[in-house]
């Protein structure tokens, strides 16, 4: 008997939430956001610094001033190759932007990923390589650090305390909130961010220093899918040659437009199984046909570097020791049994040329040498 007056109290419920859909229509914003979902509109790049905050800062170049022309290639190859996508910037000239604020038109503009793009530097000047960081609680002290330094900058902005409740960039405690936090795009963020870090390896040659996880409160205040590029150390010789040249940018900016490219894929191809239900369809097969060639043809397919080669040793050499007490940056790799010594790196051979006149002075009998995409080759097959 109960259950029988529950029935018909269900049924009269039903019968008047009909009528008053009804009177008042079907709400037409459910609609409207079916028929946009599981698609990429939208992404937000964000150099990071600017104005009077420069960021990390390297012998000849500040960080401010290579992430913004980072920036506004990788904005430029968006525009050209996936029209469809809105690209939205937190600056496109030498502004301070609020770290709150960065976060704010990302979240006005609904975007679907926000890649917030950095340089490095540390005291030590022979650490180099690219790392990207999600939003997370740092597993090592190491990660703190970068996280502290690309928060620090909330100390330029009037009235930070009261604006990031408090947070004090500098002190350990703070990091806590990181630890309660539940990051909901976290999946999302480590997907984007081993594309780039694939990228920047395979691609432009770069030292794979991993994706990390570290508390950074631009990453913390948006309200999507985010990654925090950091595209080098500044306080390495060769690696700010590179981020500081025409090339070096080219070259990373066109390794995180094909991530952004290859995560759209991605996502989309992902949301489209989803509607399809029911119905098998292969990812990868839609990644294919959603992957136009036409994109690759402006990109640099191969990635040549040279180099200078300034000792060799038949056992691993201590950074006490030979190269590394003459030059501030000694990249190494193994050839046979042998260990061999480079310092410098250029995409350039004229450039390369310069420098080798300048290294000829301290070790007359050293030579150029070259890479293509990270093989040994003849300077001779890739010289220009
Ligand atoms: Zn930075």
């Amino acid at each position: 008997m109960i259950r029988y007056i529950i029935l018909i109290s269900r049924f009269n419920f039903l019968l008047i939430g009909a009528l008053f859909l009804f009177l008042i229509g079907w709400p037409q914003n459910t609609v409207a956001q079916n028929d946009n979902s599981g698609r990429f509109k939208t992404v937000v790049i964000d150099a990071g610094h600017g104005g009077r905050d420069p960021g990390a800062v390297g012998k000849d170049v500040k960080e401010k001033d290579i992430v913004l022309a980072v920036a506004l290639k990788v904005g430029e190859y968006l525009k050209r190759e996936l029209p469809e996508v809105k690209v939205v910037y937190t600056r496109t000239t030498d502004v301070f932007v609020p770290l709150d604020e960065r976060a704010e038109v990302a979240n006005k503009a609904k975007a679907d990923l926000f890649v917030s793009i950095h340089a490095n530097a540390i005291s030590n000047p022979r650490i180099y390589g690219a790392e990207t960081f999600v939003l997370g609680l740092h597993r090592s002290e190491e990660n703190l650090e970068v996280a502290k330094k690309e928060n620090s900058v909330i100390v330029l902005e009037e009235d930070y305390t009261t604006k990031y409740e408090g947070f004090d960039p500098n002190s350990p405690e703070s990091y806590i909130i990181f630890e309660l936090m539940q990051n909901v795009y976290l999946d999302q963020s480590i997907s984007a961010a081993s594309i780039i870090q694939e990228q920047f390896e395979t691609r432009v040659g770069r030292r794979n220093r991993g994706v990390k996880q570290a508390g950074f409160l631009v990453l913390r205040k948006t309200s999507m899918p985010g990654v925090l590029v950091e595209l080098g150390f500044l306080s390495n010789r060769s690696e700010e040659r590179f981020m500081a040249s025409e090339e070096g940018q080219v070259y990373l900016a066109s390794a995180i437009f094909r991530s952004i490219r290859d995560y759209k894929n991605r996502y989309e191809a992902r949301n489209n199984l989803h509607m399809a239900q029911g119905e098998p369809t292969n990812v990868e097969e839609n990644m294919e046909e959603m992957t136009p060639e036409t994109t690759e043809d402006f990109q640099p397919e191969e990635v040549i570097e040279f180099r200078i080669q300034v000792a060799s040793s038949a056992r691993r050499l201590s950074e006490k020791e030979g190269p590394y007490l003459q030059f501030d940056d000694v990249w190494n790799y193994q050839d046979g049994q042998l260990y061999k010594y480079t310092t410098g790196v250029s995409a350039s051979y004229e450039q390369i040329s310069d420098l080798l006149m300048e290294v000829r002075k301290i070790i007359p009998d050293s030579f150029i040498i070259a890479f293509k995409d990270g093989e040994r080759v003849p300077v001779s097959s890739v010289r220009d």
